[in-house]
């Protein structure tokens, strides 16, 4: 018998449940172990637990954001050592397929590519992990950045820098964002790093949008409820033409039809959401002459470098999202907070589980 670890284990359609599991070991020469030191919770992990995401096999280790510290290695780990302070890729990738030589890890075609980790393997709401191919899903976090700012870079900072990238923003756009949580305001702030003229959020959580405000995420903000036409008024605030990029992150059950509607004609609607229902309507008749571009799908995490340089020289961060932490024996209520308490709540930190003395 191993060592024990607390961790969060999904137990099927709508049950999580905190169990004693080993510590997880070495399998494979390009493997290694990391002890988690933060992890937080992702918008997926609750399409998991609802039994929303096929892929996401019953009794493995949710969690798929964390940061950590190097505690074992296989033979063959060249990039990392034991005790090297780490970020975890939300992404397992094998940096030599068709996909991976193109910057398309997600698409990974190796056995454990793509998200894999806290879906289809162990993930990292628990004491430890164990990252296949090491060297390509771990990076160091530079020396003065916290573990606290580092957490995010892994998968909802990459999805944000992922979405800036496809919306080929150029200096004085206009870009609206809908959805200010934890997705819309990291797209925010590395849509900011395009110097638009004005980035405008919209959601209908008051409390989200006067934090994207106050928090110089956002330079406008709009909540569709308290306007007539959501579309029109964008127009206004746009010099009567329409957003010249609108990024879709709330995934709502109309927001794909106001993302298109509110896009000026040639624009780009770059859509990150994750769809609790299908289909989502594509009126093409409607649309004719308007010209848009749409670009979709889920992150192509393999811009870690690139952020973790910009945090640690004080050009990004997004640290303040964290509005809660909490020790893993609490992490079920957690759960239940990042769902349903949206208005006080936008990222939580889980530090490490608290054994009685
Ligand atoms: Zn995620
Ligand atoms: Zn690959």
């Amino acid at each position: 018998m191993g060592k024990l670890m607390k961790a969060l284990v999904y137990k099927g359609k709508g049950t999580i449940s905190l169990e004693d599991r080993q510590v997880p070991s070495i399998c494979d020469e390009r493997d290694a172990i990391v002890e988690i030191t933060l992890s937080t919770i992702c918008s997926s992990d609750i399409h998991i637990m609802h039994g929303q995401v096929e892929l996401a096999k019953e009794g493995i280790v949710l969690g798929h954001e964390m940061v950590g510290k190097v505690a074992e290695i296989g033979p063959l780990v060249k990039n990392v050592s034991v005790g090297d302070r780490v970020i975890v890729n939300v992404e397992t990738f094998c940096g030599e397929c068709f996909y991976c030589k193109r910057g398309y890890v997600n698409n990974c075609d190796s056995p454990d590519g793509g998200w894999s980790i806290g879906c289809k393997i162990d993930g990292g709401q628990a004491g430890y992990i164990r990252i296949p191919l090491a060297d390509n899903n771990l990076k160091i976090i530079p020396e003065g950045v916290s573990y606290e700012q580092a957490l995010l870079v892994g998968d909802v900072l990459s999805t944000g820098w992922w979405a800036a990238e496809l919306g080929e923003l150029n200096p004085g756009d206009y870009a609206v964002v809908l959805g200010a949580g934890p997705t819309g305001l990291c797209t925010m702030k590395c849509a900011q790093l395009y110097t638009p003229l004005k980035v405008i959020a919209v959601d209908v959580i008051n409390e989200r949008l006067e934090f994207a405000l106050s928090n110089g995420y956002a330079d406008i903000v709009l909540n569709p409820l308290e306007v007539d036409n959501l579309e029109a008024t964008v127009k206004e605030l746009t010099a009567g033409r329409g957003a010249d990029v609108v990024f879709e992150a709330a995934g709502g059950k109309d927001t794909f039809e106001q993302a298109w509607r509110i896009a000026r004609p040639s624009g780009i609607v770059v859509i990150i959401a994750a769809y609790e229902d299908d289909p989502q309507y594509l009126p093409l008749r409607t649309m004719y002459g308007k010209n848009l571009t749409f670009k979709t799908g889920g992150v192509h995490a393999n811009s870690c470098d690139v952020l973790l340089d910009l945090i640690s020289s004080g050009k990004l961060d997004v640290s303040d999202l964290i509005t809660k932490t909490v020790p893993l024996n609490d992490i079920i209520e957690a759960y239940d907070a990042f769902e349903h308490n949206k208005k006080d709540i936008i990222k939580i930190a889980i530090t490490p589980y608290e054994y009685d003395e």
